[in-house]
């Protein structure tokens, strides 16, 4: 899997206080743009893409993931594109995950919840990459795990 900064390097800094407010514009459409773009690159036939989303996220929707997957079976002319976000689909599961919903199922499925990063504005600091503890991602990150009742190990900064 290539390593890709989304924001890029190059203008993360200076969108760090707008993101602090208001997400990284777009990050999250950007992030399924990858995944889709990658799928095309691999050997093979990879032509579904599931989001791993929960209820707040800005792809948190089926009709948006419905209009992302006609946009790129209109692009690229083949009609077996499917993107998919099981989490928040009613037809699938039975109510959209929320972040303790989210934090129960990593727990349920052995997943270390302190390797993954949630964070909007992550703060590198002596080799090591901590949330920042202030956005709204580590808020609700942190109320997640309050409401699931399952011990927070996030390095937090703040
Ligand atoms: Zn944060």
């Amino acid at each position: 899997m290539p390593k890709i900064s989304v924001p890029p390097k190059e203008i993360k800094d200076r969108l760090q206080e707008y993101a602090r407010v208001h997400r990284y514009p777009m990050r999250d459409f950007i992030m399924q743009m990858l995944a889709v773009q990658y799928a095309a690159s691999l050997d093979g036939n990879v032509r579904t893409i599931c989001n791993g989303v929960i209820e707040t996220d800005s792809i948190a929707s089926v009709a948006i993931n419905r209009i992302n997957t006609l946009a790129i079976c209109e692009m690229t002319k083949e009609v077996e594109w499917n993107i998919l976000s099981i989490n928040i689909d009613e037809e699938i599961s039975k109510k959209p995950f929320s972040k303790h919903d989210e934090i129960l199922w990593a727990k349920e499925n052995n997943i270390p919840d302190e390797r993954t990063m949630t964070c909007w504005t992550p703060v590198f600091e002596n080799g090591v990459l901590y949330h920042c503890g202030e956005c709204y991602a580590c808020c609700e990150r942190k109320a997640g795990f309050f409401n699931a009742k399952v011990i927070d190990k996030t390095n937090y900064y703040k």
